[in-house]
Order: structure tokens, then sequence, then C-alpha cells
């Protein structure tokens, strides 16, 4: 079976949107992935088919009732039982490339969309539920970061970025960002391309890549190097370079 997602959302017709396009949708459409997006609306019980209510002490907005999301939660686990249930929320463990790759890795996702105040905190007590956050700032809903978590984990999966150097020294992957990138022409408003890179010395080159990754990660994540303590995984081998042409 493929890498499965549901995703339980207020808008299921924002699914799979921008996957639905390039490498992404191209995989979606040769079922090397599939998704199902699940109308979190189908699992209300009242006469209004309400999902969500005030919040209890008071306070602006509306929160999602559990009840509501509990048998949207229960349907996504019949689909696809082994797949984590994942919540999208400010809330939750930041989103890294570890825990992607951990995600590619397996049978596929379930995902929970939030919308309005957020949801009712019982959920998380009485399903199995990882609550994630894409980062530090507030969204109007879990959808936009739900595409966000997929499309990380999409170009993972196997036959999916084709003849492209399988991100082995992408960002993140060594624990340093990315070193940069240069294409023709050579010449352009006035600037060149860093001579090194057109030495075909692929142990130069490759030395440069990595004094620049260092830098630039030292620079603008100093986080990073905070995190990984220095230790690192040794760069990828050399023959590497040498297919990037
Ligand atoms: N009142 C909440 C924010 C609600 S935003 C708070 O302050 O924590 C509405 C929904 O958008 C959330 O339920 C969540 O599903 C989604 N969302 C917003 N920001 C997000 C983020 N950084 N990561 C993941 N989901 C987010």
């Amino acid at each position: 079976m493929s890498w499965d997602a549901t995703v339980l959302t207020l808008y299921p017709e924002m699914f799979p949107g921008p996957l639905g396009q390039s490498l992404a949708g191209r995989a979606l459409a040769e079922g090397l992935w599939s998704m199902a997006a699940v109308h979190i609306r189908d699992f209300a019980t009242d006469k209004h088919r309400s999902v969500d209510d005030t919040p209890a002490g008071g306070g602006a907005g509306m929160v999602m009732r559990a009840d509501v999301l509990a048998r949207a939660v229960d349907h996504a686990f019949e689909r696809n039982p082994h797949a984590p249930m994942l919540a999208m929320t400010p809330r939750g463990k930041p989103l890294t490339q570890d825990l992607v790759r951990e995600l590619a890795a397996g049978p596929g996702v379930s995902i929970l969309c939030g919308r309005f105040e957020g949801i009712d905190e019982r959920l998380f007590e009485a399903r199995p539920i990882l609550p994630i956050s894409v980062g530090d700032y507030v969204l109007s809903g879990g959808e936009t970061a739900a595409l966000v978590l997929l499309d990380a984990c999409v170009r993972l999966l196997p036959g999916v970025m084709g003849a492209a150097l399988s991100g082995e020294e992408e960002s993140f992957e060594a624990g340093l960002l990315e070193y940069p990138h240069y294409t023709r022409p050579f010449e352009w408003e006035g600037r060149t391309i860093p001579e090194v890179l057109r030495s075909g010395d692929h142990a130069k080159i490759a030395a440069w890549r990595k004094a620049q990754a260092e830098t630039d990660t030292r620079l603008r994540r100093p986080d990073l190097i905070e995190r990984h303590g220095g230790a690192r995984r040794p760069p990828p081998s050399g023959a590497r370079h040498e297919d990037e042409g």
C-alpha cells in the first residue's frame, strides 16, 4: 500500500491544493502516495451540524468540540490504523526534518486541522494525538500547516524526487543549512559566480561548500549549531558531488 494521508478538516476543498501540482502532484497521480480530505462536519450529530462552541471560562472566538472531533479521529484510525495521528497547533512540538524523515518512512499520517481558537484539550487526553507546530507564528487554520507537513514528507518518498540529488546534502540533513547555489549567466549585474565553482576541482568545491554551509549556519541559525553541539554527521561522499554535473 502507498503512503497514505487522512486530513480531517472543515475545508476539504483545500486539498490536495498545491500538492496536486509539480513533483507531489505527479507522484499522487502515479499512486506513489494517496490522500483523503475528510469533512469534520460529517461527524456532527445535532441538527445544525455544529462543530464548535463558545470557550469555557469566557473569551473571544469558538472552540472545536471534543465529541465531534473524536468521531472524526476514530474514523481516520479506521482508515489507516498504523498512521500516527497528528494535530496542527501552535502549541505543538516544532516540525523538524528529523520528524519529517520519520513520518515519511512510516505508513502515512492522519492530520487534524484546527480552526477558530483551537481544540477542546480533552481530545488530546482521550486519544493518542501528537500536537505539531510549523513555527512560532499563528495561522488562521491548520490546513496550510498540514500542506507544509505533507509536502515535506511526500518529497522524501521513494520515486518522488526522481533524478534529483535525493536531498542528502540539503539544509538540516547534516544539522546545517545548505551551501548557497549559483547558475549561469557567469556575470550578472556586475557579480560573478565564485571562481572555485568553475575550477572543476571536486574536492576543493566540496570543501568550499562545507565552509559556506558552516559560516551561513553560524550567522543565520546559531540555534542549529547549538542543537547539534558541533557533533555533526560526516558530509556525504565525494562521489555524489561528481553526479551533480
Ligand atoms: N488560539 C490559538 C491559535 C488558533 S489558530 C493559539 O493561540 O494557540 C487556528 C488554528 O490554526 C489552530 O487550531 C491550528 O490548527 C492552526 N495553526 C495556527 N498556527 C499554527 C502553527 N504555527 N502550527 C500549526 N498549526 C497552526
